[in-house]
């Protein structure tokens, strides 16, 4: 491909509303571009990424799975039939045609898969069977947020599996876990498969994968020492004992000074009739209040529900946290909490505190003695909402359940889910086939979902630096620039690059001929941004001397290689 004819699309200046540094970098590079909130077109950089990542999924799946390819728009009688049309929520997008009819937009496809299943399945003999799709999903989150991190729509590997009996699901199962970790594998991503909850999907067995980034919005514990790896609420649920209840209240630890929920509730002047779950203790930077500007108030957050804390807006902070005390970024710091801030979307969370109870109580408490950023808070009354904490069973340096090593946690991007569904959707959409008696029997289920947009995003979260993403590899837009020096002046150094991009083309490279009528430097930081791996520069210099000038795009500086060597380096 030559530059000059792909939409480079790059900006120098950070996009205000871009939070994470995926999302801001790929605006940046000019891969994608807002249509609405949580709707975005992929501009033809940010399409060439999406259809690397795309072919590694369909090759590692059509080892062992059937591409087909279903609507988007469902009706809506297929909903109310699994139950999940009131079960769903506001997730799901209604709506009606000009007959009046009702729709829905496809947020995941269980339901329109089972009916497929149960008019073409007929007999056991054709089960196993595994049939998979990419295809655009509509979720209508309460939260749109991180770009196509967590957008309404997107596109979603989903596959879906038919089974005579539960060992036969177990199987194949096991050979989506094994497919998965082929393919994060392939794409490059340092991630972690994770023991999960079903949700709203509902069944047993459930494994979520998560690639490990600061920027994660979820929180996953594994042992230091052994295999143990579970997604926070999972991991306290086998602490517990209990299932993972996202719609209850966890139980508070029988400490000698833990507070029942109502008396936090009221403490916090929360609502009572809504169950606590988490305590939150961390440094949060307000500049909508003038007494804390360009300070971080320390505060305890009481979250309701599993995904209350998308619910948080600065506006309703004072009623779900109780600020102590201010202090500086670096007293944050010192302290071992997190840094947040308080954006126009609401807060930017993640992580629980589970630790400082005690350091907390001594600073503020001095905080207090030396008048420094006193809030004239009671801390004998404030330090018991730390003990709240106690409710969370998981924290770093816990246990691990299974006895060996201790609790680590760390922040996820989960980028893939699978579970075993079982009869859920085919009891309840009557999916039967023959069995070797010739009775009809319910078949058993399993799905596979990947994040195909958000792989994307997720991979730039952990491969970039000060001048823009670092692609992997394996998922780069391009894996080689040209750069022919002094282009107006010199055919010469023109005629040689074409002729090593024909070349390498040739050798099955993807190569980028940058050959715009820009700057050498104007064209350096747009390839350092967009990412591209190995960058060649022919001059008339290198051509004199027979080499030419190689940087790869983690190297600091460049290199004269001779043709060979350039050769063995792009291999
Ligand atoms: P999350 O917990 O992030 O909301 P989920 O558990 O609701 O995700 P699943 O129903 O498990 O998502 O869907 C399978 C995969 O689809 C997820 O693992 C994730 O990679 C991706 N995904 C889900 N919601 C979104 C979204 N709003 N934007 C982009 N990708 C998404
Ligand atoms: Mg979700
Ligand atoms: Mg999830
Ligand atoms: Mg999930």
């Amino acid at each position: 491909m030559r530059a000059s004819r792909l939409m480079f699309a790059t900006l120098r200046e950070t996009p205000g509303d871009a939070e994470v540094i995926s999302h801001q970098l790929m605006l940046r590079a000019g891969m994608i571009r807002k249509l609405a909130t949580g709707l975005y077109t992929w501009l033809p950089l940010g399409v060439r990424v999406l259809n690397k990542v795309t072919a590694i999924i369909r090759e590692e799946m059509n080892k062992s799975a059937m591409e087909v390819l279903m609507p988007v728009t469902q009706p809506i009688e297929l909903w109310e039939e699994s139950g999940r049309a009131q079960a769903y929520g506001p997730e799901l997008l209604r709506f009606r045609d000009r007959h009046d009819r009702p729709f829905v937009l496809g947020p995941t496809h269980e339901e329109v898969i089972t009916d497929l299943a149960r008019q073409e399945l007929k007999s056991y003999k054709q089960l196993p069977v595994n049939f998979y799709q990419v295809q655009t999903k509509f979720r209508d989150e309460i939260r749109p947020r991180f770009g196509v991190m967590r957008s309404r729509e997107f596109i979603m590997k989903d596959a879906y599996s038919f089974h005579a009996n539960q060992a036969s699901l177990e199987e194949t199962y096991q050979g989506m876990y094994d497919t998965y970790h082929a393919i994060f594998n392939r794409l490059g991503l340092n991630f972690r498969a994770v023991q999960a909850d079903t949700g709203s999907i509902g069944g047993n067995g459930s494994h979520e994968f998560h690639v490990l980034a600061d920027s994660g919005e979820d929180d996953i514990a594994f042992s230091t020492e052994s295999d143990f790896a579970a997604n926070v609420e999972m991991a306290e649920a086998v602490v517990t004992g209990t299932r993972p209840a996202p719609a209850q209240a966890m139980q508070v630890v029988d400490t000698p000074n833990a507070k029942t929920i109502d008396e936090v509730s009221n403490f916090l002047n929360v609502s009572p009739s809504q169950t606590v779950k988490t305590l939150i203790v961390r440094g949060v930077a307000d500049d909508s209040d003038p007494n804390s500007k360009g300070k971080y108030s320390l505060v305890a957050l009481v979250l309701r529900g599993d995904h209350e804390l998308n619910d948080i807006k600065a506006e309703k902070l004072p009623q779900v946290a109780a600020p102590l005390t201010f202090a500086s970024e670096d007293e944050v710091k010192a302290l071992g909490l997190e840094l947040g801030s308080i954006g126009p979307q609401g807060l930017n969370i993640p992580v629980i505190v589970d630790r400082a109870a005690s350091v907390l109580a001594d600073f503020v408490a001095g905080a207090n003695q030396a008048g420094k950023h006193g809030t004239g808070l009671n801390w004998e009354r404030d330090a018991q909402i730390t003990l709240v904490a106690d409710i969370r069973n998981v924290v770093n340096g816990d246990p691990s359940p299974d006895g060996k090593g201790v609790i680590n946690i760390k922040r996820g991007i989960e980028v893939g889910h699978i579970f075993q569904l079982g009869q859920k959707y085919s009891e309840a959409l009557n999916c039967k086939v023959l069995g070797e008696d010739g009775k009809p029997f319910v078949v058993t289920m399993g799905c596979y979902g990947i994040g195909v947009t958000r792989v994307v995003a997720a991979a730039i979260e952990q491969n970039f630096d000060d001048k823009g993403i670092i692609w992997p590899q394996s998922i780069a837009p391009f894996s080689v620039a040209i750069v022919p020096m002094n282009q107006a002046k010199s055919p010469r150094a023109v005629a040689a690059a074409e002729e090593l991009y024909n070349e390498l083309l040739g050798a099955g490279f993807d190569v980028l001929l940058d050959d715009r009528n820009e700057r050498p430097g104007v064209k350096f930081s747009d390839l350092e941004l967009v990412g591209i791996p190995h960058r060649i520069v022919v001059s008339e210099r290198g051509l004199d001397a027979g080499t030419f000038e190689y940087k790869g795009r983690r190297d600091s500086d460049a290199r004269e290689l001779s043709k060979d060597e350039l050769l063995a380096v792009l291999k």
